[in-house]
């Protein structure tokens, strides 16, 4: 029996990355459809559901990519409504790598020491991976502060994660790599509640690709972190002094994590987790199974 992996992409033009990914992960083909979404999601649902005996339902498989985590999050929760008894496939959501992504820096970082009870800040938070990444630290227990140039996208960055994941997380405005040097130290002031935060001990960097988010200095003379990780590989970094293949790296008495450095076990993780899509027909793989699988990996070094 053939293993079909059927991509829903909520953009116009369904992602490369992700068929690669499909067929490197061990689906025998990927059909791609593009500009999917809740509305018009039904039929692609009932041609995977009702093709195969119960038996068979497990070489069928469905992902949910797309540059927009909420429009991803809106669509798994459509396809799941159609699911009922064992009419259902298994399906992972990864919307432009947030949850392989985040998950393969968390759970280094996690792997390095322990995230419960650390300032986690982390910057340019608002797109998907950063998203994500806040939520998965906070799971750990860190208190995260998720920075973004415009205080109503911080704002609802937060709301999202928390509804999503039973999280507290402190939006903050930071306009510049001035901004954002200073939110790791806890100078910068928290929207309504007129005080300062503490000082990060971890840096999460999540900023769009190519865009440089603090300058060497500003970490590097700040006395309290104590781990960074960098998820932007298209030069300017995000992180000045990070090397992109940086994998535990000590510099600055900081231990540090470039975008290749934690993109090998992103993409491991990626590729793992689409074999595991068929292995049985009832798994949903979101942020909290992914993690669970990234954890196990990293653990395995
Ligand atoms: P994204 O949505 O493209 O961007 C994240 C945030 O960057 C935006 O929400 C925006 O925040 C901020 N930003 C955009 N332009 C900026 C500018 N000129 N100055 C300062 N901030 C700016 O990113 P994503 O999809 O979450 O991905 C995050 C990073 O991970 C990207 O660099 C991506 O390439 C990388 N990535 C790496 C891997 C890997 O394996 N290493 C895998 C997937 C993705 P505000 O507008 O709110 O300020």
């Amino acid at each position: 029996m053939k293993k079909l992996l059927f991509q829903f992409d909520t953009d116009p033009m369904a992602s490369v990355f992700d068929v690669v990914v499909g067929y490197d992960g061990g689906a025998d083909h990927v059909v791609s459809y593009g500009g999917v979404n809740p509305e018009n999601v039904g039929a692609l649902v009932d041609g995977t559901i009702f093709t195969r005996s119960p038996k068979e339902k497990k070489c069928t498989a469905i992902f949910v990519g797309g540059s927009n985590l909420d429009d991803g999050q809106k669509l798994l929760k459509a396809v799941k409504k159609k699911f009922f008894a064992d009419f259902r496939v298994s399906i992972m959501l990864d919307s432009n790598g947030s949850n392989t992504t985040a998950a393969a820096g968390v759970a280094l970082l996690a792997k390095t020491a322990l995230l419960k009870g650390k300032r986690a800040v982390v910057l340019a938070g608002t797109g998907p991976v950063g998203q994500r990444a806040a939520a998965l630290l906070a799971k750990e227990g860190a208190d995260v502060v998720i920075t973004s140039r415009q205080k109503a996208r911080a704002e609802m960055a937060c709301r999202q994660m928390e509804e999503r994941f039973g999280v507290k997380l402190t939006p903050c405005e930071a306009t510049d790599n001035e901004a954002r040097s200073k939110a790791c130290e806890g100078a910068q002031v928290i929207f309504g509640a007129g005080s300062g935060i503490s000082p990060a001990q971890v840096v999460f960097g999540a900023g769009a690709a190519g865009i440089q988010l603090l300058e060497a200095k500003h970490w590097q003379e700040n006395k309290t972190i104590e781990m960074m990780a960098d998820t932007n590989a298209t030069p300017p970094l995000g992180l000045e002094g990070v090397d992109m293949m940086d994998k535990g790296k000590e510099r600055n008495g900081k231990i540090v994590f470039g975008a290749i450095g934690l993109g090998a076990l992103k993409l491991k993780l990626h590729r793992a987790c689409i074999a595991q899509l068929f292995e049985r027909n009832d798994q949903v793989l979101d942020a909290e199974e992914i993690y669970a699988v990234a954890k196990r990996m990293a653990a395995e070094g």
